[in-house]
């Protein structure tokens, strides 16, 4: 059996061109992994019969040597989140609903995987339709945290990021739309980025708020981040918010400013999380960056606002599981009542909730109230970003204001949940490209757990976010 757990994208590779073990060895090698530990963590809702058949493949691809056939991913094992469409395999969004929905092409994500020769694993857990911030909501189960699986894995990409913490893939996929790529990265200890909005195509993504989903990727390290990111990005025609960055990395610069909203961090901060990053800051500045005081006046409103817009986007996007073009359906009188047993039946409460809450801000004599104030108030938030970033070249947050929390701790109680992604939702909002790095733990009954160090730059710059996070983890 191969040591997986020093492994990265880039050793993988060596060691796959040099032959010191097969893309098949190392499929295996995970496959026994999950075997061993999924029962107890449940990150993934289905692993792929044919993964060594696709080793297989991958393994000819490296054999015959041919340039331009063999690039960084090819034979790196992946895991992939339920929301992500696979031509030919269920794409579940872990919800009832669509059990057994069949996804009839590849995501643009899964096609340039796919060409790249990644091998996909299976697909991972999630909060239902990547609604929540815990895999609780999953009609499946919550998944655990292997750092200590009393906890909660955070979500909604909790399958995905526990998948590669527990050394069941190299790496992942996920998608965030305020945080569920950084939060579950940030409380198991992984990599995650959430790129710029439009940096990566959404086509074939179970799109949950449109104008917020980004695919990020999932990593033990920023650099394999890097190499992920650089595969899957680009414009799409299928996406037609996609677009190509204008900017080419190669303007880095060497000592960078880095932005601190403290004005934002006064209350219901952890005391562990908020020490841990100041010792952070500490680091980086003794590395001869500059830490200066960022002020962004109309952030307390961010998550306000994410948690009006969000469920308005839902509400229109999820019209569509009416029971009859997908998934499952339930037969009641007539059409109507067909509509509402199976939306009833097969969708999660927070799923409704969202639902009922979205119609409402929409709805006539209310839109103008919430929809539009939002929307008035974003803009705002967007231009606090631009005048924010004349002045500095990152802005530095922690990515949750706790540790993971217990398995149940937050589940009865949405409030409290919405209020963990405090510190995520703003990047969804503004577009900015925003990236979380382990940085260290908090000691909680004898369990080192994982903390997160969250770093936002102006659009299309995942460059400065590849260049911080890689000293953030040169100094942890
Ligand atoms: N936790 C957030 C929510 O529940 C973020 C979800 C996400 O990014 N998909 O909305």
């Amino acid at each position: 059996m191969i040591d997986v757990s020093k492994l990265t994208i880039e050793s993988a590779h060596d060691h796959l061109i040099k032959g010191d073990f097969t893309a098949v060895e190392l499929t295996q090698t995970y496959l026994d992994i999950i075997a061993k530990k999924n029962p107890e963590i449940n990150a993934y809702r289905e692993v792929f019969v044919d993964a060594l058949e696709q080793a297989k493949q991958a393994d000819i691809k490296i054999k015959s040597g041919k340039v331009g056939s063999v690039n960084l991913l090819t034979g790196i094992p992946f895991a992939m989140k339920d929301n992500i469409l696979i031509e030919g395999r269920i794409a579940g969004a872990s919800s009832k609903i669509l059990e057994n929905y069949k996804a009839s092409y590849d995501a643009t994500v899964t096609k340039k995987l796919k060409e790249a020769g990644a091998i996909f694993l299976g697909r991972t857990n999630m909060d239902e339709f990547a609604m929540g911030g815990s895999t609780e909501n999953s009609a499946y189960g919550a998944t655990r945290n292997p750092v200590d699986p009393t906890r909660v894995s955070g979500g909604s990409s909790g399958g995905s990021v526990a998948a590669v913490a527990m050394d069941g893939a190299l790496a992942a996929l996920g998608t965030d739309t305020g945080g569920s790529v950084r939060q579950p990265a940030s409380f198991c200890g992984m990599v995650g980025l959430k790129p710029t909005y439009g940096a990566i195509s959404r086509y074939g993504l179970i799109a949950m708020g449109s104008s917020l989903d980004q695919a990020g990727p999932i990593t033990k390290t920023v650099a394999d981040s890097e190499i992920i990111f650089n595969t899957i990005k680009g414009k799409d025609k299928y996406d037609s918010t996609s677009a190509d960055s204008l900017f080419t990395g190669k303007e880095e610069k060497l000592k960078l400013t880095i932005g601190v909203p403290r004005h934002f961090m006064k209350e219901g901060i952890d005391v562990d999380v908020l020490k841990n990053f100041e010792e952070t800051l500490k680091k980086l500045e003794n590395a001869g960056h500059t830490i200066v005081d960022v002020s962004l006046p109309n952030i307390d409103y961010s998550l306000a606002v994410y948690y009006v817009l969000m469920p308005a986007e839902v509400s229109s996007n999820l019209a569509r599981f009416d029971g009859i073009k997908y998934g499952a359906h339930a037969d009641g009188k007539d059409l109507l009542e067909d509509y509402m047993l199976t939306r009833g039946q097969f969708l999660g409460k927070e799923v409704r909730r969202r639902i009922i809450l979205g119609t409402y801000v929409l709805s006539t004599g209310y839109y103008d109230a919430y929809y539009g104030k939002a929307r008035a108030t974003q803009n705002l938030l967007k231009k606090d970003f631009i005048e924010a970033f004349k002045e500095v070249d990152v802005i530095v947050t922690p990515t949750s204001p706790t540790p993971s929390f217990k398995v149940g701790e937050k589940a009865s109680d949405p409030l409290s949940m919405y209020l963990a992604d405090i510190f995520t939702v703003t990047a969804n909002l503004v577009g900015v490209p925003a990236i979380s790095v382990p940085c260290g733990t908090a000691n909680r009954e004898g369990k080192d757990l994982p903390l997160g160090f969250q770093i936002m730059a102006p659009h299309f710059r995942e460059d400065i976010l590849f260049q911080l996070g890689k000293v953030v983890e040169s100094v942890r």
